[in-house]
This record gives C-alpha cells, structure tokens and sequence, in this order.
C-alpha cells in the first residue's frame, strides 16, 4: 500500500540501522525522547528499538492525550454526568481509566449514568439532534491533532441552533508539555525530577497542524535538536539518524523528516479555527507535569453557551494516583513502565491501575502488547 509498505521495508530498515551504528560515537550515549505514544507503539511493534546500538536509547515521553489527562478532570465528567444527568460522549480509551473512588467512566456508566462511547465529534452531535431533550456533554480530550474537529463540531452546533449540545473542553497543547519536560531535566529528585535528554522525536500528526515552526523555541532556548518524524518503523529510524546527526556535529536546529505531510507553518486553516473557537487556559493540569501555564485550551467567550464547564458546574477534584503506580515518573520519562512494580502483576490491560496502561497510545500497554518485561 502507497506510503505504508515503503515505509516497513526490511532491507531498507537494516541499511538505516547499519548507517546509525556507525555514526553513533560509541564513545557516548543518545537519550532520545519520542514526545508521542504513537512513536513508542511505533519503535516497540516494529522492533525498532533492537535494531539500534546499545547506546541509542528511547526515553518515552507524555503524548498520549488519555495518559495525560489527570484523575479530577475524570472525576469532574463522571460528576456532570450523575449529578446533572447529561449524556456524556467520549472516546473508547478514556472510559476505562481509573478515576477516584476506584471508580472509572465505564463503571459509572454500570451504575446508571448516561455514558456513551463515540468515534467522532460527529457521532456526538448526531446523538444531540436525536434527542433534544437530553443535554448532551461532549468530553473533548487531546493534543493539537483533535482540537480542530471539536472546533467544527462547536461551529455546526451554533449553525445548526443545537441547544442541548456542548463541550468539556480538555484540549491541550504540545510545546508547553515539551518546554516543561525540558526544563525538568535539571531537577533531579522529588514529583518534579526529569531526565536528560539529547534529542526530540517530534509529533507527526500533532506538527501537521501547528507546524515545525512551533519547535523553533527548543534549540533557541534549551539547545536541542528536534527532528519531526512520521509513525512508520523507517520514519523513526530515518530521524533517528539524523538527530545524531546534528549531536554529533553539535547542531541544534528543527528538521523535519515527516515532509509528506509536515510544513513549516502547518495547517493555518486549522489554527484558524482553533483561534476563534478556543483561548488558552491560565493554567492546566496534566498528569506527571503539574498545573502548566498556556498548556490547556478553554471554550472562548464568543461560545460560551457551548461550555459544559459553565453549563454543568461541579466542585474541582483533587487528583492523585492508585497507590503504588507509577504513571507520572513514566510520563515524564523517569521510569520505564518495567520500573513500575505493578506492571504485569496487578496492572494489565484487563486490570489497568493507570492510564498508560489503558491507552492505546500509552507507554505501559505498548510494553506489555509488544512483550517488553524484565
Ligand atoms: Fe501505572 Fe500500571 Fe503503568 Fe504501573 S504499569 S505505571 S500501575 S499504568
């Protein structure tokens, strides 16, 4: 298939491997974070990660919008669904993260909440105009890839006259999270402590709509090269390639490997209507980094009767984590999902005890799907 099977050759993929270990100087090592989920699927379904020397090393990093997600703001959608009884739409993974109380999505829906688990945004509006008389809450979560369709699904909404629709807007934005894992890298104990890193695997899809420009700030400000790169095996190891690259020649500069569908300046249409949808919050939480200044978007005032928020107020939750897991450290790329003594024993994707192992994108269900244990 047509940039698929191209991108998965293994003669290809032995020839790139073959190039990196003889470029990698075997007198350091290379910490090379890969901001996404979809990257860390990628290098473990492919084996990518065992095609490379043993000093080019993957850090995981926080791209996975349901990992991030803290337990208050599940807590706060299993509330507006049982104490105002709104029909609350959201995405498969998200229903079976653990929230507080040992409760989850999933089971409030078991115990009576309307709770319904959709595919798109469009599937939430179609749910709206079947049943205007139900209040239906659209539970928005991820990076920059997925605002834009919440930004459509708000304006039809206005368009369309759909009262009985809105939004728990939950959006956040990538830079912010990177900024912060950046800074971390000096700290080096306590729930703030980071690590090390040499290089960036940038987001492919997330950078088709901000574009490459958006990480110019990282080599200015932290000295580190960034190199977008695209989900296939050759994509990562191609970019691989070139991040040390640019280490070995003491570069640091944006590249963008992911050319077939990354530019410069993105998808200004889509950024368009994220502006006019959506403001940035003063400060968000997300799960492993803390509250992050800009890192979160809001609903606009323009569009404000589509704020679930406003609409269904509840008390503010307070977040933690099931005793004994692990999730913030890995999602910060302080711990491999092995680290995590929970992992594989009581924690498995039938049992999860935290959200990296119940995405699909997370970093504890890819080492458990692909057979990474100590
Ligand atoms: Fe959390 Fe489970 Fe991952 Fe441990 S293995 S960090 S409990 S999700």
């Amino acid at each position: 298939m047509k940039y698929i099977d191209e991108f998965r050759d293994g003669t290809l993929a032995r020839g790139l491997a073959r190039s990196i270990s003889a470029e990698a100087d075997p007198a350091r090592t290379y910490r090379l974070m890969e901001f996404c989920g979809g990257h860390t699927h990628a290098i473990f379904r492919y084996g990518v990660q065992d095609l490379m020397p043993a000093n080019v090393r993957f850090v995981h990093g926080p791209g996975c919008p349901v990992c991030v997600l803290p337990m208050a703001r599940i807590d706060q959608a299993i509330a507006m669904a049982v104490e105002h009884g709104v029909t609350l739409c959201t995405y498969g993974d998200l229903m079976r993260v653990p929230a507080s109380e040992r409760k989850s999505l999933l089971k409030a829906k078991a115990e009576g909440a309307d709770i319904r688990m959709i595919y798109s945004t469009q599937d939430a509006l179609a749910i709206a105009r079947k049943a205007p008389e139900r209040q239906v809450v659209l539970f928005a979560i991820g990076f920059e890839t997925t605002t834009p369709p919440t930004a459509v699904a708000l304006k039809t909404a206005r368009a369309e006259g759909l009262e009985n629709f809105s939004v728990y807007c939950n959006h956040v934005l990538t830079p912010a999270a990177l900024g912060t894992i950046l800074n971390a890298a000096n700290e080096t104990s306590g729930d703030k402590a980071g690590v090390q890193l040499d290089g960036i695997l940038g987001p492919s899809h997330v950078s088709t709509v901000i574009g490459s420009r958006s990480y110019e700030c990282v080599p200015a400000e932290f000295g580190k090269p960034v190199v977008i790169a695209g989900f296939e095996p050759l994509d990562v190891m191609q970019s691989v390639l070139m991040l040390i690259r640019q280490i070995n020649n003491g570069q640091a500069q944006v590249e963008n490997q992911y050319t077939r569908a990354v530019t410069r300046d993105g998808n200004r249409k889509a950024q368009a209507l994220m502006a006019e949808v959506f403001r940035p919050h003063e400060t968000f939480e997300w799960r492993g980094l803390g509250f992050l200044p800009g890192s979160a978007l809001r609903i606009a005032e323009a569009y404000a009767e589509f704020d679930a928020e406003q609409r269904f107020p509840v008390a503010p939750g307070s977040s933690r984590e099931i005793k004994g897991c692990e999730c913030p450290s890995v999602l910060r790329g302080v711990m491999e999902p092995t680290d995590c003594k929970l992992f594989g024993t009581v924690c498995t994707p039938e049992n999860p005890m935290g959200a990296c192992m119940v995405s699909s994108e997370g970093a504890c269900a890819a080492y458990w799907s692909y057979g990474r244990f100590r």
